[in-house]
């Protein structure tokens, strides 16, 4: 339930200071002061112990109003769906050398609100704002957006201002744990969803699914990108090919192994220092999941799976190697995988003493296919680029069929007018 007020919370301080800082402060104000006001709510119940259920129930009895502004920010969300208004923006941004921080937070306002409060290029924008925030008047609400982003398991970094008045144990753990981070909380990004997301979140957490009603046509309606989205994947992967003369370069290294069902995939995140070179520029490994069957399909068939690296380098861009798995022997490096993968969605677990190295589900040959796409799930973030290797890597029809999800793959985008290179 805490997690539920943090999430809107969240999604206020967020959008709400985000829109309100490009559009009109003074709206921005009241939005501010409503958070801030919930936020030390949240705090008090936090100390006392014993009353905690009923001043949570106070704040859960807060709610309604704020759902309600909620849906106004949805609104806007709707008039901002076709992206030109963020297209326009960006345009008018990148002839300024050094943004303000109010430029800067109302940029990160905008991208929530075309491409959703996941799309890394959201959270990119707004840990850049909080970077810069020197509002000591909005110190409060960017603390309380920093707090409830922490809680809400994103990993963000907390101001040492915000740190210094943690009320409890826990906060000062989590502000302590996510000081440590890089802050960008990409690892969850290329899937889009809160990897702790439990039942009790769901009425806040935009859900969606690989069939039915929350199925991949109906995407489109929450996350605008990928009904409108023109450079999407994934791809079925055809000629005729145009020549590149670049490598990509894996530089994958053993680490502790940490590993989650997120309720869509089974996902590796993976602890800083692997890296990939892609034309000798280094892009820094996040995670990597899998599809069933592969999402790729080459000549019109897919594989029976794919691995998805998610890479992401300095700038925030990000890159994704796909190496598809064709049914043949046993994998000994997915063996070792599928022996710690949670059945069922969960938080991340780390077996003690089991190291791994993603190197070992690479082929040999790192000759690719590759073309500009998207994540493949939801806010399906574009400027993706992907890397599909064309040697493929073996599993065993039984280790296919131990993957926890029996379908879990986007169907195949249109190419519209991309073109696909190899090397
Ligand atoms: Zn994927």
């Amino acid at each position: 339930m805490f997690k539920t007020i943090a999430i809107v919370i969240l999604t206020l301080a967020l959008g709400g200071a985000g829109y309100f800082g490009f559009t009109q402060k003074s709206a921005y104000g009241n939005a501010s002061k409503e958070v801030a006001e919930l936020a030390e709510k949240i705090k008090a119940a936090e100390q006392k112990d014993e009353a905690a259920a009923e001043e949570l129930k106070a704040a859960e009895d807060a709610l309604p109003p704020l759902e309600a502004k909620v849906k106004e920010l949805d609104a806007v969300k709707g008039a901002l769906a076709s992206g030109a208004v963020l297209k326009d923006l960006e345009a008018l941004y990148a002839k300024e050398k050094k943004l303000s921080t109010e430029k800067q937070l109302g940029l990160a306002g905008i991208r929530m609100l075309t491409n959703g409060g996941k799309d890394p290029s959201t959270i990119e924008a707004f840990n850049k704002a909080l970077e810069m925030t020197d509002w000591k008047g909005q110190q409060q609400v960017v603390c309380a957006a920093q707090k409830a982003l922490a809680a809400s398991g994103e990993k963000v970094k907390i101001m040492s201002e915000c740190a210094a008045d943690a009320p409890t144990g826990k906060d000062a753990k989590d502000s302590k744990d996510a000081k440590k981070d890089d802050g960008h909380g990409a690892k969850k990004d290329a899937h889009g969803k809160d990897s702790k997301g439990g039942k009790s979140e769901e009425k806040h957490v935009a859900h969606w699914d690989y069939e039915g009603e929350m199925g991949p046509e109906h995407w489109g309606k929450e996350f605008p990108t990928c009904g409108k989205g023109k450079s999407q994947s994934p791809l079925n992967i055809k000629g005729p090919f145009e020549k590149v003369r670049f490598a990509v370069v894996p530089e994958y290294k053993l680490g502790p192994l940490k590993i989650l069902n997120n309720g869509h995939t089974i996902q590796v995140n993976v602890t800083p220092g692997s890296k990939i070179r892609i034309d000798g520029k280094a892009f820094d490994l996040l995670q990597f999941h899998f599809h069933r069957p592969s999402e790729e399909h080459i000549n019109g068939k897919p594989s029976a799976m794919v691995i998805h690296f998610v890479h992401k380098n300095e700038s925030g861009e990000l890159a994704v190697l796909g190496v598809l798995l064709q049914e043949g022997n046993e994998n000994p490096g997915i063996k070792t995988l599928w022996s710690y993968a949670p059945p069922k969605e969960g938080p991340e677990v780390t077996p003690e003493n089991v190291a791994f190295n993603p190197t070992n589900l690479l082929p040999r040959e790192m000759e690719f296919f590759h073309y500009d796409g998207s994540l493949t799930t939801p806010p399906c973030t574009e400027k993706v680029k992907f890397y599909i290797l064309k040697s493929q890597v073996n599993i065993s029809k039984e280790q296919v069929t131990q993957f926890p999800f029996k379908m879990n793959a986007r169907p195949i985008q249109p190419l519209n007018d991309r073109k696909i290179l190899t090397n």
